[in-house]
């Protein structure tokens, strides 16, 4: 029997995501670890990473290595083994695959290809974050990484400037202070933010407040800028008397080179704002 034929697998031929701890090695599902033990193939991101919470299960598989460098090329192969009879699972190093982790292209591809794709639910840090947050849930945006460029994030995040939802982005510890000076910036320092540190482990921690103080915080300590990140922000709230925050950020850069009054009426016209009020808010805080 070749590779692609296995005698009997015990899962029908198809692609079963499998949702993995983010932290607390106990935040896996049964099912997670039934599919696990019965897959043909577990493909993993870092193998060597997910040979620790395998072993930990006593889950002893063939690993293949599918990362974002070489998914388009392997996810191929992967294909080929279910068309062939075998049953695949995919991991990523934590949490659920394709959120901000690989497998897109190969979902997109068995979804072509005909292949059945199956979820295995569980943790992911976005939910996991927001459900003990404190910020609104009804709605909110899930924007993943910002770009690690100073000018790509600044333009993510003047794109979000009216976003009424409450946004949730993954950060690292190197930019999460950068990060938090740009919403300040942007957003505004009055702008409620949550940061959740490291979720699941020992040292979880949430904190809420005023951006402009939460920039305040992170620099206090470089003990506060360690560990996991998830950031969510509040969405912009807009009332019949509030000038957005996207007019007053024009207003503020107009004033740099014109006179109040100008900058008003033309910030006014742009946003479809009230010109008295830019001009009055102008007066207050410019
Ligand atoms: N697939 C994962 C999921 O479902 O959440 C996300 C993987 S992404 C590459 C890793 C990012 O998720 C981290 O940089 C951090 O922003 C967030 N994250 C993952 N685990 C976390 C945890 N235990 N606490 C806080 N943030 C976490």
């Amino acid at each position: 029997m070749s590779e692609n034929h296995p005698i009997s697998s015990l899962l029908p031929a198809k692609l079963y995501i499998v949702a993995t701890p983010i932290g607390n090695i106990s935040d896996i599902t049964l099912r997670a670890i039934e599919t696990l033990q019965q897959v043909d193939v577990i493909a993993a991101e870092d193998t060597r990473h997910s040979g620790k919470l395998l072993s930990h299960y006593q889950i002893k598989k063939p690993l293949f290595p599918l990362h974002d460098h070489n998914e388009r090329q392997r996810g191929n192969v992967l294909i080929e083994k279910i068309k062939a009879g075998q049953s695949v699972a995919l991991i990523s190093d934590a949490g659920t695959p394709l959120i901000s982790d690989p497998g897109y292209h190969l979902v997109n591809e068995c979804r072509d290809a005909g292949v059945d794709v199956v979820p295995i639910p569980g943790p992911s840090a976005v939910i996991t974050a927001l459900s003990a947050a404190g910020l609104a849930t009804d709605r909110f945006s899930f924007e993943g990484f910002l770009p690690a460029k100073e000018k790509g994030k600044q333009d993510k995040l003047k794109m979000l400037i009216e976003e009424s939802r409450t946004m949730v982005f993954y950060e690292s510890p190197r930019r999460i202070q950068d990060t938090l000076a740009q919403i300040v910036a942007i957003f505004g320092a009055d702008r409620k933010v949550v940061i959740a540190r490291e979720l699941t482990k020992t040292f979880e921690s949430f904190y809420a407040m005023p951006a402009g103080e939460m920039v305040d915080w992170l620099n206090q300590d470089s003990n506060h800028c360690r560990g996991e990140f998830v950031l969510m922000v509040a969405g912009a709230q807009k009332n019949e008397e509030s000038i957005s925050q996207v007019a007053l950020n024009t207003l503020a850069l107009l004033k740099e080179h014109l006179p109040l009054k100008k900058a008003a009426a033309i910030t006014a016209q742009i946003h479809d704002e009230k010109k008295n009020e830019l001009y009055k808010w102008g007066l207050e805080n410019l």
